[in-house]
């Protein structure tokens, strides 16, 4: 079957945006796009990261400890790096792809809003799709529902939409550069209409204020399965200036581990199916 070509595929005799919104934006070469999946990610066959880096900087994100340099680290947020052969290298690969579980993506976000200029996550699905392979991914971002034509060529997909907390408050200092919490509940219930399977992961669960009018909002999504994982604010790491915002936020708000576990308990009597770390990110 022939495949489209797509933003990325163009892009590639147009000038590149060297910024999106606050983030600067390189190129380089990367030696693979599937990196064969360990620790957490260890049942799937590989991860997949179009991109190094990732511009919704949330606060607490783990993957800016496996950054190249401390300068990256410490500016986690306000740098991309776009791997400009990522379509050559996954069109060329020899491996046969039929029933390979990806996980896409592990340290970045597929639908950060570089991909909205660039396309190439669209690009990647539509080989991928070709190609058989099961696929599951994790996003913030509402762009995911742009891709729902390419989803429905996939016959093991499933779209993951993280959602922390029912309060803007509480995600404007976490998660300051994500997508507003009402735009994430209606991309997902937008992807559940187009019978694509999906979830919604409240991982990390951040402070909640009304726990059962977060319940309703998260039911509303007609989502089925949910997967809910602690924010230990002891081992979060918060990027400069967030911290002491944060932690006070979390004082303020009594959020502890009696505080979540008696808030993913009242979840749980609600959400129709609700899975507690690692085993809700199994492949599908
Ligand atoms: S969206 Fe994911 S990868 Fe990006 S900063 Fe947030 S936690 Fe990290």
């Amino acid at each position: 079957m022939m495949r489209e070509p797509g933003p990325f595929s163009d892009s590639l005799s147009t000038p590149q945006p060297e910024r999106v919104g606050r983030a600067a934006i390189s190129y380089r070469p990367s030696a693979s796009i599937l990196t064969r999946a360990s620790g957490f990610m260890s049942d799937y066959d590989y991860t997949l990261n179009p991109y190094v880096g990732c511009a919704f900087g949330c606060t607490y994100c783990y993957a800016a400890s496996f950054v190249r340099t401390l300068d990256q680290r410490d500016h986690w947020g306000e740098w991309v790096e776009v791997k400009e052969n990522a379509l050559a290298k996954l069109r060329n690969m020899r491996t046969d792809l039929r029933d390979k579980t990806i996980y896409m993506s592990s340290v970045t976000d597929p639908y950060q809003l570089v991909e909205r200029r660039l396309g190439l996550v669209r690009d990647l699905l539509a080989i991928l799709a070709e190609r058989g392979a099961r696929l599951v991914v994790q996003t913030r971002s509402p762009l995911v529902t742009r891709d729902l034509d390419l989803y429905a060529r996939f016959t093991h997909v499933r779209i993951n939409m993280t959602v922390t907390t029912d309060s803007e408050r509480v995600r404007r200092i976490f998660e300051p550069q994500c997508p507003p919490n009402a735009a994430r509940l209606n991309a997902i219930a937008a992807v559940c209409r187009a019978n694509i399977p999906c979830s919604i992961t409240l991982t990390p669960l951040l402070p909640v204020e009304d726990v059962d009018a977060f319940a309703t909002a998260l039911c509303a999504t007609e989502v089925d399965d949910f997967v809910v994982q602690p924010f230990h604010a002891e081992r979060g790491r918060f990027v400069a200036g967030t911290r002491e915002p944060a932690l006070a936020l979390i004082r303020d708000l009594g959020w502890d581990h009696v505080a979540y576990r008696r808030t993913v308990d009242r979840l749980r009597a609600v959400l129709p199916h609700l899975a507690e770390g690692r085993a809700g990110f199994r492949p599908q």
